[in-house]
């Protein structure tokens, strides 16, 4: 068999300590999981009678055009309609779908440390990878990206708020960005983390999106709709932008319980509003301790904070983190997920003592 050579090089997604992690996702408290940034409470109750409800179509293929949901998300975000919104087996589908429509050869412009699947996901669709380091405040370098720009740039992704940093741009800065990039450019901006942001003048940038045929809005239900084992992802974009990402996508791979389920959680805004609220205060908790501890930590607008401690330090309490170096981080580096209160005290009682 001929396979391609860019898969020599890669290696499938595997995690130094996948059994413990798996065990604490079969329910196992020996561990706590704060390696993937979930909710680790998961749906709203809306969502989980969704869930149920859902099961006696089972047998059926799901809505191939995500009807409910589309108009579930086009309703939460002003000015967007059902043509502009685009769904996916979690925001990662959304992303490679969004790459599938890219001439190819070319290259991707990423931030670097940012979300590393950008980099696997380009390369398997054809697309090579050029990394921007982040500025000396651990932000992405918005100006260094743009003179990175070539005849062969086909995207630019902006992960906004940026993991693993937690930092993030206003919406202002990320305008003023999109204005620069050349109008043949795709600019992705991924706001999976976008609920966590406090600062008014963030803004998501579905707005934007929407005034211009190259500029997309990836959001996930994987993160504050505590959904992550549904794999529900959506974008906002042009109705022609939204229309090419159709062409490529596989069908029917929004199963029907992740869609009525993130339907469902789309519909309770307050709910949502509360449980990044939680997160909000979670996060100063954290960030005051490691503080205290001593510790350096990049200040974080996510629910996850960059910490300057190896993983070590946390598995005295039994608590799972992920080690920097998996993430473009030096060893000697953790991003901690923040998790529910009795979570973040198991975690915070490994600095103590
Ligand atoms: N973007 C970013 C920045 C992420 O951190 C993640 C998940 N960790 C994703 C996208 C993908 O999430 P999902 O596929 O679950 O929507």
């Amino acid at each position: 068999m001929k396979t391609r050579p860019v898969l020599d090089g890669m290696l499938p997604y595997n995690p130094p300590r996948l059994g413990e992690e798996i065990s604490v996702d079969c329910g196992s408290k020996e561990y706590v999981k704060l390696t993937m940034n979930e909710l680790s409470f998961g749906p709203l109750p809306e969502a989980r009678e969704a869930i149920i409800e859902s099961l006696s179509r089972a047998g059926r293929y799901p809505d191939r055009d995500s009807g409910p949901l589309r108009a579930a998300i086009a309703s939460a975000n002003p000015g967007v309609a059902h043509e502009n919104v685009i769904v996916g087996n979690g925001s990662s589908e959304v992303l490679v779908d969004l790459m599938q429509t890219l001439e190819r050869p070319g290259e991707v412009i990423i931030p670097w440390p940012s979300f590393p699947f950008y980099v696997s996901s380009a390369n398997v669709v054809g697309l090579r990878v050029r990394k921007v380091e982040l500025d000396a405040n651990h932000k992405a370098d918005l100006d260094a990206m743009l003179s990175a720009v070539t005849d062969e740039t086909r995207a630019v992704i902006l992960c906004n708020p940026n993991n693993p940093s937690g930092t993030y741009h206003p919406l202002s800065e990320v305008r003023a960005f999109a204005g620069a990039l050349p109008d043949d450019v795709l600019l992705i901006l991924d706001e999976a983390y976008y609920e966590f942001v406090e600062d008014p003048l963030y803004e998501g940038s579905h707005e934007l999106a929407l005034e211009s045929e190259n500029i997309v809005s990836s959001r996930t239900f994987s993160k504050v709709h505590g959904l992550a084992a549904f794999r529900v992802g959506y974008g906002i974009a042009s109705a022609k932008l939204a229309d090419y990402v159709w062409r490529a996508h596989v069908p029917f791979s929004v199963n029907q319980a992740g869609q009525a389920a993130a339907t469902a959680s789309m519909r309770q805004p307050e709910a949502i509003a509360e449980r990044a609220s939680l997160m909000k205060r979670e996060r100063v908790r954290v960030q005051e301790a490691f503080g205290e501890a001593g510790l350096e930590y990049v200040p974080s607008h996510t629910n996850f904070v960059m910490v300057g401690t190896g993983p070590k330090v946390f598995e005295k309490t039994g608590v799972l983190v992920r080690e920097g170096e998996a993430l473009g981080y030096p060893v000697g580096w953790s991003r901690v997920t923040i998790g529910g209160p009795e979570e973040n005290d198991r975690l915070l009682a490994a600095l103590s003592g």
